[in-house]
Formats: structure tokens, sequence, C-alpha cells
């Protein structure tokens, strides 16, 4: 296939639905990663015209929903200060921090910038020498390349006014806490593409065979989906575990090498907290020590903030399979997207935000 357009094609979804019903003997709970995804199968009802057998449950790979809220609260004191412009997607601005969002902070005079690169972060720091231009660098494996590549660009630069603050997670640690949980139900996982088109799939067969759990690179188009589904039905009904790449248009085994160089030049592996979900040993990156210069962390005196989440918010166990946003006793009352509570329910990719918005009051609705 040449264009877009033929992956969105109802009647080859159709084709490929009607092959998983023939497929499918007992049930099976899968898990896409991605939050993209999960908005993808709301949007065109994939989880609708599924058989019964298949649940789909929805796992943590939204960046603004796992950003910890201690980042959030450190991210706002950070844009509080008369000497800083903050700049970050559009996503985080409504992020509930424990008592405001970086909206109400830019509401107080607070100088926050919507940007669509790092790059042009970059740009804001090189026109204002005499203000401290701060990039909220939050993101899956996915978002790395250019956020370190504006660290090296800003050192070429010379600039002494530009600093990152930091909140990358990857992937397959992720995946291993789920599946390593004595709760897990996830039998079978949709990877996400655009993570592997980054970092390729070299790291899930070893995660797969520890754990049983065959996994299939899986793209975002609707036909996408269906293929990737099917292929884990057929997996999980063949007994067989590996992982198989239904997304090769874009991925490839080892993935952009010259990305994963300069991501490893900038940024070491650490532990990282996700929102809702907490520590994972070895789970996201952190600025190398030879640029200290340039993490916003380390400059601004931000290290002891330590909030403590809605006690209504359950987004930690939707993020792992064991909920859907529709068993939150908040989940359309006390949270909503005018209000939300949770970070699942700000973000453009959250999967409480997709049930909110796409209809899902209970299974199968
Ligand atoms: S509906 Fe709101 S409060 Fe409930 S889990 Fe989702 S984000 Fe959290």
């Amino acid at each position: 296939m040449k264009y877009v357009n033929e992956y969105r094609d109802a009647k080859l979804v159709n084709g490929v639905i009607a092959e998983i019903r023939r497929t499918v003997t007992r049930p099976w709970v899968l898990m896409e990663i991605c939050g993209g995804q999960t908005h993808a199968i709301m949007r065109h009802g994939i989880d609708q015209l599924l058989p019964p057998e298949i649940e789909l449950v929805h796992g943590p790979g939204c960046p603004v929903c796992v950003t910890p809220l201690e980042l959030i609260d450190k991210a706002l004191a950070i844009a509080a200060r008369p000497e800083v412009i903050f700049c970050s997607y559009g996503d985080m601005l409504r992020v509930p921090g424990s008592q405001h969002d970086l909206f109400s902070i830019k509401a107080q005079g607070g100088d926050v910038r919507v940007v669509y690169s790092p790059l042009d972060a970059v740009r804001l720091a090189q026109e204002n020498p005499e203000k401290q231009v701060v990039f909220f660098a939050i993101g899956f494996e996915t978002t790395a390349p250019a956020n370190v590549m504006s660290v090296l660009q800003a050192q070429a630069l010379g600039l002494k006014n530009y600093s990152i603050l930091v909140s990358h997670v990857c992937v397959p640690p992720a995946i291993k806490a789920i599946l390593g949980s004595p709760s897990n139900r996830v039998q079978g996982f949709l990877l996400a593409g655009h993570v592997c088109a980054v970092m390729g799939y070299w790291e899930y067969p070893a995660i797969s065979e520890q754990y049983g759990v065959p996994m299939v690179v899986t793209g975002f188009e609707p036909l996408d989906i269906v293929q990737g589904i099917l292929k884990t039905v057929q997996l999980l009904e063949a007994g067989m575990v590996e992982v198989a790449n239904s997304y090769a248009r874009t991925v490839t085994f080892e993935g952009n090498q010259p990305a994963q160089k300069v991501i490893s030049r900038v940024f070491m592996e650490g532990d990282r907290n996700w929102r809702g979900i907490g520590k994972i040993p070895q789970s996201g990156w952190h600025l190398r020590p030879e640029f200290d210069n340039f993490n916003a962390e380390k400059r601004f005196d931000v290290d002891e903030i330590r909030p403590e989440e809605s006690p209504l918010c359950i987004a930690g166990m939707i993020l792992q399979g064991l909920k859907k946003p529709f068993d939150c006793e908040a989940f359309g009352k006390q949270c909503t997207p005018e209000q939300p509570l949770g970070a699942t329910m700000v973000s453009s990719e959250g999967a409480c935000a997709a049930y909110y918005r796409y209809g899902r009051q209970a299974n199968h609705d």
C-alpha cells in the first residue's frame, strides 16, 4: 500500500476484524502500550468491533500522564520565577500539579510559552540573553533525540541561559514492571510503533521470553492496529512466544542507530518515578553529569518538592491495565477534561480523556 488513506479503509479493517473473529477461541487480555494507540482505538471504535473474547487494556505510554507530580510542581516553581521563560508542549499546560497548573502560572504573569520543538526554545534563549530559558523535556524514547539535540545545539552556540527539565521514561522497563507484578492481567502486548522506530525492537525478545508473553510492533492507523491485534491473537492461539513486527514500513529490528547514539551521548539510564505507578528501576533517562550546566533541576533550587496525589485518582491502576477509566468514582463527576484531577484526563493521549471524549461509560458501550 502506498497512501495513508488505505490504512483507514473500512473494508480492509473489517476484513481483518473478521479474521480475528475466525481466529479467537478463548478470552485474551491485550495491552496497547501507547496512548496514541488508545485514542485511535476509541476514535475509530475498534474496541467495539472486536469479538468479546478480546479485552484491550491501556498502558502507561502517555508521556504527559506519567510525568510525576513532583516534576510538575518543580516545573511550576521554575516557571513562576521572574527571570525565566518556561517552554513546554501545549499538553503540559493544563496538567494539574498539587496546587496549580502552568496555565495558572501564566495567568499570574509567568512567562510560559508553548513551543512545537525544543529547538524553538534554543532560539528563544538566543534572542533573550538576559532571560533563563527552560524547556520541559518530557516523553518516551520518541522525543529524546530532539531534546538531546537541543542541548548539543545550545552547547555548540555557547548558550549559558538554556536548560532542560528532564522527565524521560522508557518503555521496556515499564513492560517488565507490568508483567512482573503479581496482579498482572496482560497476556499480549501491542508495542508502540513510534518508540520502536527510534529504538528498534531488539530489547523486547528477552522480555517476551522471560515472561512468556508475545509482543507485536504496531502502528497507529486503524488497519495497523487491527493487524497488530490479529497477529497477537494468532501468536497467543498458537501458543507462540515471540516478537513480531506488524509495522515494517517504519520499524526495523535495530531502529535508528544514529539517534540511539546521540541519546546515549547526552542521557544516562536511571530510576524514574512514574505518576500513579511509583518508582521503576532504571526506567528513565537523566542528563549525564558533563551536561549539568543544561540541567534545570541543578540550575534552580527545586530538589525538595514532594507533593501528594489526589486520593480519588486511580490513574496508576488504569495505566497498568488493572482498571478502566469508568471504574474511577471521579470519572465524569469530580474529574472531567475541564476540571481534571489526574493527568490521564488532561492529556490528548490519556486513557481517561479518550473514554470521556468517545463516550465509553462501561465495557463495550
Ligand atoms: S477519571 Fe480522573 S481521577 Fe479518575 S483515574 Fe482518570 S484522571 Fe484520575
